[in-house]
């Protein structure tokens, strides 16, 4: 007999002949070793985890597409960009950063918003956030910053103290805190938000000439957000309600859309900028460089499998196409190695090669073997370049554009240190009503610290940011106001 869709196998695809008693010595006797079958079942459960992301490890993703909407090749050589109308296959991951892979979805954390485009000179990764910026703006902080998000080492348990003393401690900061603490701090879901490059990139036209760019996606949908309290509420009654939403929304035919923007800002404008336009803690005001529509990215798809699509999916910065380059952005530089790292121990050295992450072009190179290669391998083709027997060269029409550095080696800060001007011109285009659910938020949140001398400094930033923000949160925590 042949086996058929019916018969339950084993990995190796032998029908098995029992899959609900296992095989002992008589009805009543020991379990026998000689249960192939049941000792790897048993063995494969041990291994279905992989470690989860250190950060973003909760999350939810969908298929869809990219289409452009405007012309753009001024500006870029993107072949996904080049024709106004072009799709390209695009796949997202949403995410809370803090939270473990089971924590609730309604918490006040940024959220991840990583967009895979599926392009035919290999696939562009943006991996952003829901906010424009970022607490810290060179990564050999990045460590440190989430050791004070996560959990004390003897409790176990989140740690304001820890969270706001680092702030307090950081106050490039100031911009994002205020950001997280206001309304937008917990969206409704996550279609009703936007998401962003928050980096500076670069973008590089046919004729090699550069401009800086920062991207926004902007929810069709509209902003929507979650008060504290219907946040905390939805936490316990379904803590998975970020995922939830998404999936039903796609499944019943809702599909989300965003615009995609970009700001432009010239090459040269980066040197006389009134800051440094590479900091991650800043924006670039919309009055100095506006919105340049370029496209609109639609989800239609859900994932046929979690694990496989969403779990397995990895993002990086560094995953870029001609026409699109990185920035000095110390940030921006950090997270280049760190993220295909981590999925290299997390995923595995052949990850790029999993269907939800391989281009859908070809990928034409020499690295061969690793754990888990489960493609061809490249079959019998020459292994090392240069060769004499025909195998793939470089284009060098295809390198990075070339751009002058000067400066002595060195570990220097960013040299324009201003972390109060953005952080308060947000505070002063928030209403009324916004400002104090915001006031309140950092109250609940700092009330809990241990040391007054941590919320006093913090009082000060906000202070300094507009004297109306530090004298609310320091009467909400019944603190002297700063002179
Ligand atoms: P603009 O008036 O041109 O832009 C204001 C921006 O603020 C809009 O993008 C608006 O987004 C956004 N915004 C409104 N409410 C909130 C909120 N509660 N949380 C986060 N963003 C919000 O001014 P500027 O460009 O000169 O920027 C002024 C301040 O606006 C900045 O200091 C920054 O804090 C904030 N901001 C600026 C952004 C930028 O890229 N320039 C992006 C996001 C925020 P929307 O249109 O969706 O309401």
């Amino acid at each position: 007999m042949s086996i058929n869709k019916n018969n339950l196998t084993t990995s190796w695809g032998a029908p098995v002949g029992d899959n609900q008693n296992s095989m002992t010595a008589g009805s009543r006797g020991p379990t026998l070793i000689q249960d192939v079958h049941l000792l790897e079942k048993l063995a494969h459960f041990n291994r279905e985890r992989v470690p989860e992301r250190v950060v973003h490890a909760k999350g939810a993703g969908a298929h869809g597409f990219f289409e452009v909407t405007n012309d753009v090749t001024k500006y870029t050589k993107a072949k996904f960009l080049s024709e106004v109308g072009k799709r390209t296959p695009v796949f997202v991951r949403f995410s809370t950063v803090a939270g473990e892979s089971g924590s609730a979805d309604t918490v006040r954390d940024p959220r991840g918003f990583a967009v895979k485009f599926y392009t035919e000179e290999g696939n562009y990764d943006l991996v952003g956030n829901n906010t424009p910026v970022f607490f810290i703006r060179d990564a050999i902080k990045f460590p440190d910053f989430i050791h004070s998000q996560k959990r004390h080492p003897q409790t176990h348990l989140k740690n304001p103290t820890a969270v706001w003393d680092f702030w307090s401690l950081s106050p490039e900061s100031l911009h994002q805190v205020t950001i997280l603490m206001s309304d937008r701090g917990i969206p409704a879901t996550y279609r009703h938000m936007h998401g962003f490059g928050s980096h500076t990139f670069k973008w590089v036209n046919a004729k090699g000439e550069g401009v800086w760019i920062k991207y926004h996606f902007k929810t069709e949908q509209g902003i929507k957000n979650l008060t504290e309290e219907v946040a905390r509420r939805i936490a316990g009654e379904n803590p998975d309600y970020h995922t939830e939403d998404l999936f039903n929304a796609i499944k019943n035919g809702d599909f989300p859309s965003w615009k995609l923007y970009v700001q432009i800002m010239p090459l040269e404008d980066a040197n006389t900028y009134r800051f440094d336009p590479f900091d991650v803690t800043k924006v670039w005001s919309q009055k100095d460089y506006p919105l340049i529509e370029v496209g609109r990215m639609v989800l239609n798809r859900n994932p046929e499998n979690y694990f496989a699509e969403v779990e397995q999916a990895t993002f990086s910065p560094g995953t870029l196409v001609p026409g699109i380059d990185v920035s000095p952005d110390k940030m921006l530089q950090g997270r280049l190695f760190a993220y295909h790292d981590a999925h290299r121990y997390r995923v595995g050295v052949n990850h790029q090669a999993l269907p939800i992450n391989r281009p859908r072009n070809q990928v034409n190179n020499y690295q061969r073997d690793g754990q888990m290669r489960f493609d061809d391998n490249g079959g019998s083709s020459v292994y090392y370049e240069p060769n004499s027997f025909g195998g793939p060269t470089e284009s060098p029409e295809h390198k990075p554009s070339a751009y002058p550095v000067s400066g002595m080696a060195d570990s220097v800060a960013y040299d324009k240190d201003d972390h109060y001007t953005q952080a308060g011109d947000l505070y002063r285009l928030l209403s009324e009503e916004e400002r104090t659910r915001l006031i309140q938020n950092i109250v609940n949140s700092m009330k809990p610290v241990e040391k007054d001398e941590i919320k006093l400094r913090q009082i000060q930033h906000f202070y300094k940011a507009d004297p109306e923000y530090g004298r609310r949160v320091a009467e909400g925590l019944g603190l002297p106001v700063p002179e």
